[in-house]
């Protein structure tokens, strides 16, 4: 089996639009960002909500939030994980965005390797949000090898010879890059909102449900998630998922 092989089953499967950004605002590079902060160690729902309060608080730009108080920012935040210190780091990342020519724009601008290391400089910003931003908001076609990402490749036994689990950050990237050939953005986008998407509904990180119907989650946002994954019988790849078929029939 392919990764390009099984992505038509994950397309039709997973159908509806849109799936994570632009949620609340146009302004996809300023939610993405303080979104992926948000989200270390939090579950989305808790995220969504706190990025909702920090819009109607004011905070809807890098400049509003870079003159903003960090405890007061915290405390909007709260109950996402570290919320103090995400409070701070806030405000710290959008002073140093508001420090660049154009801002955020003029960072997704530069050419992929000096966007990733500038985005990489920021207060809380890691490899992986790092490329949820160049993804989101920016317009770089990349392959995100967050934790769902992972555990899906492993399971499916896309890429046997690689322990896809433990290699390197880059390494993983560069596999699937050059496997997939990814060039098109919003096939781009749809890959990792594909990878979110099956492992939040099925390919869980306990008791897979491959032939289960999808977990429900509720967003706040209806359009989301919830409404992706129809009542069905099971994975859409489970007939091609290597952990799935060394499973028993009972
Ligand atoms: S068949 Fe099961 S283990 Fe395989 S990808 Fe689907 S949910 Fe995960």
């Amino acid at each position: 089996m392919t990764f390009a092989s099984i992505i038509p089953n994950l397309n039709a499967h997973f159908t509806h639009e849109p799936h994570w950004w632009p949620i609340h605002t146009p302004q996809r590079d300023y939610e993405v960002t303080i979104g992926m902060v948000l989200v270390q160690q939090t579950r989305w729902e808790v995220v969504e909500a706190a990025v909702l309060r920090l819009l109607a608080a004011g905070y809807t730009s890098f400049d509003a939030l870079a003159c903003g108080n960090p405890q007061v920012i915290g405390e909007i935040c709260k109950p996402c994980a570290f919320y103090t210190r995400k409070g701070d780091a806030l405000v710290r990342l959008a002073s140093e965005v508001c420090a660049f020519e154009s801002q955020m724009p003029g960072i997704l601008a530069l050419p992929r390797p000096e966007a990733r290391a500038t985005l990489l400089a920021l207060p809380q910003i890691g490899r992986e949000s790092a490329d949820t931003i160049l993804l989101y908001g920016g317009t770089v076609p990349l392959f995100v090898v967050d934790a769902y990402a992972r555990r899906f490749l492993s399971r499916a036994g896309i890429y046997p010879n690689v322990n896809i689990l433990t290699a390197p950050y880059d390494d993983v990237q560069r596999l699937v890059e050059a496997d997939l050939a990814l060039t098109d953005l919003h096939a781009a986008r749809e890959l990792h909102a594909m990878m979110v998407e099956i492992c939040i509904h099925h390919c869980t990180a306990n008791n897979p449900r491959c032939r289960q119907s999808g977990a429900a989650r509720t967003f706040i946002d209806s359009r989301k998630c919830a409404a992706h994954c129809p009542p069905c019988l099971g994975c859409p790849v489970a007939k091609q998922c290597t952990f799935h078929n060394a499973i028993p029939l009972v």
